[in-house]
């Protein structure tokens, strides 16, 4: 039985009621209707939760205590997966193949991943007459956008866990049941209280008061690049450390010799995962002139799979966008996109449903580079197709965004792939179809971030560098002026 009306924060290890009295309603977007609410916490309740983190913060906590605690984390997560699933779809409009899917069995094969490291992560290092010592960051504040809700938690409270750092974190309203589900687990695991805090509310005030907070030590962000710049900003202000992961207009480049219609297939699967709303999707398609109308015939077929609905019927491959004001986002986008001379070749901004904020999977051709299309982000269902002259041209564009989070590269072999992705400005790239890897650095080049999560380098993200200098005998003494 799922409690959707939430009353109260977990602050210092207790369900306490909020400050203030305002709550902020949630709502299913497949059926417009408000299915719950939370507490629209306030800057005292931050303050609460900071204060019960410090109190949490132990410098020495041991390894092995790290890992008891997210083994258990870990264990009770998993038990609460078929539920939080559930909440997803009803929250965000997420399929159930995908909400049972890439929604829960991704965070949880991170959570996993971050248990690997820390089985195997060296705390300590020589280095000459050095011993350098990896200490837990601080406290950290996280904030996290509403796509993925259980994936972007679990990429930063996890980790935090596992590297001894408590942790006041802020879901998104558009999507917080599902990590009110999540705490709950986290509640269940039995940590020592302050060292998970759940403060939910507005992003301009618990997320501001969050950034700004003199006794956070990091902030890890991740959202719009907009919202990233006003909370490296504020984090500026006290010194204090952020990791930003940001938005992406990430490139599939199928060179000459690519498979095409794998690239294809795989491709528009890409952009349109999670109804467009993924911050690593390839939402611009680079074709060589030469394979131009074999490459929109063959996108156009698979873009008319992709069967609109009810996100609980199984069939459904995409669900509603996830609020109204994304919806009224995405349309725009497509109506300007007309408007700018892009081709529509399936699709549009029209409503498709008397309810629910659905978008038909849209496809533009003939998209201008430099257009709006071209270059900002959508977060919806539309993929932009684009062609090129040759590699380097190829290249011009693929690197010619503000953005470089993630992309692939399709080649006849994979040396040709390798030496295009070299040249890529971005975070990650999948060369001729290569699968996710959750332990693999993920973060973006250019105004897509700041830090990488997942895996060892994410872990890293939340450790602090000491080095101790050793007597060494005077023969082997150097000395250095400065
Ligand atoms: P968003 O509007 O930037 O919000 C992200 C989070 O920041 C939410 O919790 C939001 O709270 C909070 N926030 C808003 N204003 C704030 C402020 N002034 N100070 C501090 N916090 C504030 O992003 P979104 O719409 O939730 O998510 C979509 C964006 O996230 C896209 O741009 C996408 O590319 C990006 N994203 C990036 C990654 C990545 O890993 N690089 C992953 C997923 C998404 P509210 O609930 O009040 O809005």
């Amino acid at each position: 039985m799922h409690e959707y009306d939430r009353k109260n924060l977990f602050i210092d290890g207790q369900w306490v009621a909020p400050g203030g009295t305002d709550t902020i309603e949630v709502i299913d977007p497949a059926t417009e209707t408000v299915i719950g609410s939370v507490p629209d916490g306030t800057a005292s309740d931050v303050d609460a939760a900071v204060a019960a983190a410090r109190r949490a913060f132990d410098p020495l906590i041991t390894v092995a205590e790290r890992r008891d605690r997210l083994a258990r984390v870990i264990t009770a997560m998993e038990k609460r997966l078929p539920d939080i699933a559930e909440t997803i779809t009803r929250e965000l409009g997420a399929p159930v193949r995908i909400a049972q899917g890439v929604q829960t069995q991704v965070p949880l094969a991170v959570a996993r991943g971050f248990a690997d490291v820390l089985e195997t992560f060296e705390f300590e290092e020589r280095v000459d007459n050095s011993l350098i010592l990896r200490e837990p960051y601080g406290v950290v504040a996280a904030i996290t956008p509403w796509n993925y809700p259980l994936y972007q938690v679990v990429a930063k409270v996890l980790p935090a866990i596992a590297a001894g750092c408590p942790v006041v974190l802020k879901p998104s309203n558009e999507a917080p049941l599902s990590v009110f589900e999540l705490i709950e687990a986290v509640d269940e695991a039995g940590l020592p209280p302050g060292v998970v805090n759940l403060v939910s509310g507005s992003g301009r005030v618990v997320g501001e008061r969050m950034a700004e907070h003199p006794d956070v030590d990091l902030v890890s962000f991740t959202g719009s690049t907009a919202v990233g710049r006003r909370v490296a900003e504020l984090a500026a202000q006290s010194v204090t450390k952020v990791a930003l992961e940001l938005g992406g207009k990430s490139a599939n480049v199928i060179l000459d010799g690519g498979d095409l219609a794998t690239a294809v297939k795989v491709g528009v699967g890409n952009a349109f995962l999670n109804s467009g709303q993924t911050c690593m999707a390839w939402t611009r398609m680079l074709v060589p002139e030469n394979r131009y109308a074999e490459a929109l015939g063959l996108i156009e077929a698979a873009a008319a799979r992709y069967t609109v609905g009810d996100p609980f019927d199984p069939a459904t491959r995409i669900g509603p966008s996830a609020s109204a004001s994304q919806f009224a986002t995405v349309r725009g986008f497509i109506e300007r996109a007309q408007r700018d001379g892009a081709r529509l070749v399936i699709g549009g901004a029209e409503k498709i449903r008397d309810v629910g904020y659905y978008v038909a999977p849209t496809v533009f051709a003939d998209v201008d580079p430099d257009s709006e299309l071209g270059q900002e982000e959508v977060f919806g269902p539309v993929l932009a197709v684009i062609p090129y002259r040759d590699e380097d041209d190829a290249l011009r564009i693929a690197n010619g965004t503000a953005y470089g989070l993630s992309g692939a590269v399709w080649a006849e072999n994979l040396d040709r792939a390798v030496a295009f992705a070299r040249r890529v400005q971005t975070g990650q790239l999948d060369l001729n179809g290569g699968s996710y890897n959750p332990l693999a650095p993920f973060g973006g080049y250019k105004k897509s971030g700041i830090g990488r999560e997942l895996g060892r380098a994410g872990f890293e993200e939340f450790l602090q560098t000491k080095s101790l200098q050793l007597p060494v005998p005077p023969t082997a003494r150097v000395t250095v002026f400065r």
